[in-house]
């Protein structure tokens, strides 16, 4: 499952970050051309943090619009579909300005 990998990525990263101190909670971004479903993610979540000493660790999704700007016209558009496309004179001519992040943006460390 594509969300459980994620997970388990995610899960990778905090327990490097956090080097043993317990964490509450994680934010994240995700791209929406990651194709991520967050209540899957969220679940796996829950799977990956139970097994590995993060357990009750809350992950706070935060989704990124996709969005290109395009070479011949100059407009921004915010795409629902993976289609490199401007939605303005429909040029393909475009550079994808948002919509592939994932990363780890704060970690919340509980004090002990
Ligand atoms: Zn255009």
């Amino acid at each position: 499952m594509h969300e459980l990998s994620i997970a388990e990525a995610i899960a990778n990263k905090v327990r490097e970050r956090a080097a043993g101190r317990p964490v509450g909670a994680v934010a994240i971004q995700v791209g929406h051309f990651r194709q991520i479903v967050p209540d899957a993610l969220e679940f796996c979540w829950t799977m990956v943090t139970d097994a590995t000493g993060l357990e009750g660790c809350r992950l706070e999704i935060e989704q990124i619009p996709a969005t290109v700007g395009c070479q011949d016209c100059d407009a921004v558009s915010t795409l629902d579909v993976p289609i490199l496309m401007c939605l303005s004179c429909e040029s393909t001519n475009v550079t994808l300005l948002t919509g592939q992040e994932f990363m780890v943006v704060s970690l919340e460390i509980l004090e002990v």
